[in-house]
């Protein structure tokens, strides 16, 4: 491919049917906005999704499909974007294996994203080999793209962070780049890889409806972009204030205003903060029914587009998509397997992937 705008890559695990609002404000929407100026590339991680769900194929199949259809409905453009299927781009795997050589075991163990996905998702010392080799696949996973920018969600800082020691080490030890060369200009200085860097969103990390946690896939505290008006109202009525009286106040730093900033207008959320600040007499319910109902609105569109690719022809658009993306993927992921591979004295042959 020829494309000569900046490379972007970033994307989503298909541990549920769907994306919620975090990912909307932590990163959609960044991709939304640079989707012209970069060569964007979006990987469904279904590999990864195996980590916490092996034994349940049948639905990350289902979600993985379901993640296609939201980003459709939101708005990414296959046409100007590559969509990526993990599973189908050998050169992450390989690299991978390539990169786990250049982490130590124990930098890995200490990850502190690794650490609260442990807690939070209660993983206890049961989970698999194959998780903590997530956030080494993720490397693989970005680096095979060779991006300048990760638009993530703040959680993912210590993911991209590592990303950039692997890249750093490699260009260092294969590609002969001196260590006082600064990252920015690892790729002039003939380092196969460009040394990444994240890209936070507008909301770095947006709370769940528990008030407390993340709102995330697996913690049941998320508001989906596929839940109808209803359910969404239900939800925003669900979160506690623990309020005595209309005229008490509450901390500012909770979710109520959270979402207030995130989703009203600026001025309005400053003023709702304001009133609760200065005892002034509010009354819950229609804060909630003010923010549910600005949630809806963004929404509407997007489960809109989205119903249309809940019927057996927007199925065929959606795996049209997927094998598109599949084969511009490997385009560009073989030529970086082929580069580093070269760098790492391992070019023995050439192969084509279809
Ligand atoms: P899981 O619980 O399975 O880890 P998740 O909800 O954390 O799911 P991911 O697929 O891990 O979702 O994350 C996809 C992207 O969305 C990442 O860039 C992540 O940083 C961002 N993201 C996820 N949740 C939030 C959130 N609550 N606020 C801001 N960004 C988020
Ligand atoms: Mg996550």
């Amino acid at each position: 491919m020829s494309d000569q705008r900046p490379r972007i890559l970033t994307g989503d695990t298909p541990t549920s049917t769907g994306l919620h609002l975090g990912h909307y404000v932590g990163s959609l929407e960044n991709r939304l906005q640079l989707q012209d100026r970069y060569d964007c590339y979006f990987l469904i991680a279904n590999v990864h999704a195996f980590t916490t769900l092996a034994e349940r194929p049948d639905d990350i199949r289902a979600n993985t499909l379901g993640i296609v259809k939201d980003w459709l409905a939101v708005g990414l453009d296959p046409d100007r974007s590559t969509f990526v299927l993990q599973s189908e781009i050998p050169a992450i795997a390989e690299l991978t294996f390539l990169f786990a050589m250049l982490l130590p075991f124990n930098k890995v163990m200490r990850n502190p994203t690794l650490k609260t996905e442990i807690e939070t998702k209660g993983l206890g010392d049961s989970y698999p080999f194959g998780f903590p080799m997530y956030a080494v696949g993720q490397c693989a996973d970005i680096l095979a793209f060779r991006p300048e920018l990760v638009p993530v969600g703040e959680d993912q800082e210590a993911h991209i962070e590592m990303c950039r020691d692997v890249a750093l080490k490699f260009n260092q030890l294969y590609c002969g780049v001196g260590n006082r060369v600064p990252a920015a200009e690892h790729a002039q200085a003939g380092g196969v890889f460009p040394i990444p860097s994240a890209k936070i969103g507008r909301v770095a990390r947006l709370v769940g409806t528990d008030g407390t946690n993340k709102m995330s896939k697996s913690l049941n505290n998320a508001i989906f972009l596929y839940d109808d008006p209803k359910q969404v109202q239900k939800k925003i009525n669900g979160i506690v204030t623990g309020r005595a009286s209309p005229t008490a106040p509450i901390d500012p730093r909770h979710v109520l205003l959270q979402y207030a900033d995130a989703f009203l207008p600026a001025e309005r959320a400053k003023e709702i903060r304001s009133m609760y600040a200065e005892g002034r007499e509010v009354m819950d319910g229609h804060v909630k029914a003010e923010i549910g109902g600005a949630i809806n609105t963004l929404l509407t569109p997007m489960r809109e587009r989205r119903a249309r690719l809940e019927t057996p022809e927007g199925e065929g658009v959606v795996l049209d998509v997927i094998r598109r993306g599949i084969r511009r993927a490997n385009a560009v992921a073989e030529g970086t397997l082929l580069a580093a591979k070269t760098a790492m004295r391992l070019n023995f042959g050439s192969r084509v992937i279809q």
